[in-house]
């Protein structure tokens, strides 16, 4: 061993809720844990800074009935989800709740939906552009910090994982860079926690847009997918990699900072339709914001959506959700445009009126007559009905896809130990939360929850690492 080797039972690579959580847990049953975050800040910026909180299984209670949790997540992914990590979801979602609060985090209801019943406290204002300091997330990672102290664990800032170290194809810890000096950290397992790839714009256009730099990042941004490069090098398989988590935001989002992360326009886009610059649909609106951000990101320009849709629109859905579009939108200097007829408001838009009108008259025509499944794309029910665009006045928002965490990522099983291509876990390597693959995303989109990922993942991948230790 080198001087400037360290040695301990269990490093963590990232320091946001999934790796803080494996951290407190392996530190709680005995572990000497040390979690390396590459940011020197002290409320250095992550997702898990960002988040709204809400501890959800697919949307749903999280305290829900396990069948029904199962079912739903089943319903969400339509398939993609493997069975054993479905049942580990649903049974384990309700744990880590419970965990949390045995470390002091409090959570509240903050809405009358079932999705909203346990949401980190205090939640973010009910007002556009970020809110955290304070808030769900950044309360949770400063009771997480003092936990891993508490028991005896390290957080290392400004240290950043480069890459594993293997022996004889056991992975035997990480080579890191601390102020410049490169350093290495001897551990019994590897776990890591850097957040996924969307901040990486080489693997963002690798996997997901042939133009990262039109995307959104409707988060910190900090996850550059070194997790990701180091088990891949060391074997691991990738499953799930071309999906994110996101919402549709306005295009000014890109340079207005009030436009992000909320409002997000979903609403409207589930309600109305969504058109290229040439005034077609491209995505079946029906199936989700999550789902048409995906697709916005997937276009040739993915700079070059428009959502349409009428006044009845605007004063329903538009009005739905905790930070709704309207009135947001306009009121933050989002652009709108707004026309008595369809003719103009494509002009306005610099859409082509003829193809608009088209469009419009075969969405209309095809909702008439309970045909919309024979358009082109077809559009579905999944996430909310269809509306007309039929009352005056007619509205057109420019659109990007905002992309807030990877659902794709490193292949693990249900103790978050990391998977090679034959379904074989990689000794002493895990990965946890936003950095795994295989219960999100499908050709659905599938969304069951990012916090809910980070804590199970965690949870499993400290104890399946204090029982490997102990044997050792
Ligand atoms: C605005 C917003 C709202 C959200 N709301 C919800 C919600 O209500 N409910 C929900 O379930 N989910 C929500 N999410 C998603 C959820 O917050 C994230 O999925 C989750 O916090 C991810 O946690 P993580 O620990 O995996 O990653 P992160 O929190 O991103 O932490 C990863 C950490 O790893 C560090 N890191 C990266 N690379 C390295 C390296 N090489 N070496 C050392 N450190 C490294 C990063 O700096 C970062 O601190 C929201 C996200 C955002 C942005």
């Amino acid at each position: 061993m080198e001087s400037s080797d360290i040695q301990t039972d269990v490093v963590v690579v990232g320091a946001g809720m999934a790796g803080l959580v494996a951290g407190v847990h392996a530190a709680k049953l005995g572990l000497k844990a040390l979690v390396l975050e590459q940011s020197e800040a002290e409320k250095y910026l992550c997702n898990s800074r960002y988040t709204g909180g809400t501890m959800h299984v697919a949307l749903c209670d999280i305290m829900l009935d396990e069948a029904q949790l199962v079912q739903a997540i089943e319903k969400a992914t339509q398939g993609f989800v493997r069975p054993e990590l479905a049942r580990l979801f649903a049974a384990e979602g309700r744990r880590v709740v419970r965990w949390l609060q045995d470390e002091g985090a409090r959570f509240m209801k903050a809405s009358a939906s079932a999705y909203h019943n346990w949401v980190l406290a205090p939640p973010g204002r009910v007002r556009p552009g970020l809110d955290w300091e304070g808030r769900a997330g950044d309360v949770l990672l400063r009771l997480l910090e003092a936990s891993l102290t508490k028991y005896g664990g390290t957080l290392a800032r400004g240290t950043r994982a480069l890459s594993l170290i293997a022996e004889q194809g056991v992975c035997t810890g990480v080579e890191a860079l601390r102020q410049g000096e490169r350093i290495r950290v001897r551990a019994g397992a590897v776990v890591i926690a850097d957040g996924g790839f969307q901040g990486d714009p080489e693997l963002v256009g690798q996997f997901i847009s042939r133009h990262p730099d039109r995307i959104k990042q409707r988060g910190a941004g900090t996850g550059r997918g070194d997790g990701l490069r180091m088990a891949q090098a060391q074997g691991a398989a990738l499953v799930g990699t071309d999906r994110f988590y996101g919402h549709v935001l306005s295009r000014d989002a890109l340079t207005n900072e009030q436009l992000w992360p909320y409002p997000y326009l979903d609403a409207l886009v589930t309600a109305g339709i969504v058109v290229d610059q040439a005034g077609k649909r491209f995505a079946d609106e029906g199936a989700g914001g999550v789902f048409v951000a995906n697709m916005i990101a997937q276009l040739p320009d993915p700079l070059s959506a428009w959502v349409v849709f009428d006044h009845a629109s605007w004063e329903g859905p538009g009005r739905n959700g905790l930070i709704p579009a309207n009135p947001h939108l306009p009121k933050v200097g989002g652009t709108l445009h707004q026309a008595q007829d369809l003719g103009a408001l494509a002009r306005a838009a610099g859409i082509d009126p003829h193809v608009l009108a088209g469009t419009v008259a075969s969405y209309n025509d095809a909702l008439a007559g309970a045909r919309t499944d024979q358009l082109t794309p077809p559009r579905g029910e999944r996430k909310a009905k269809p509306q007309a665009i039929a009352t005056a006045p007619f509205y057109a928002a420019p659109l990007c896809a905002g992309i807030t965490y990877t659902m794709g990522g490193i292949a693990v099983d249900s103790d978050a130990r990391a998977l090679d291509a034959t379904g074989a876990p990689l000794p002493g390597l895990y990965a946890v939360g936003a950095s795994t693959g295989g219960l999100e995303g499908g050709p659905a989109v599938g969304y069951v929850g990012g916090l809910v990922k980070c804590g199970v993942t965690a949870l499993r991948a400290a104890e399946h690492v204090a029982a490997s230790v102990r044997k050792a």
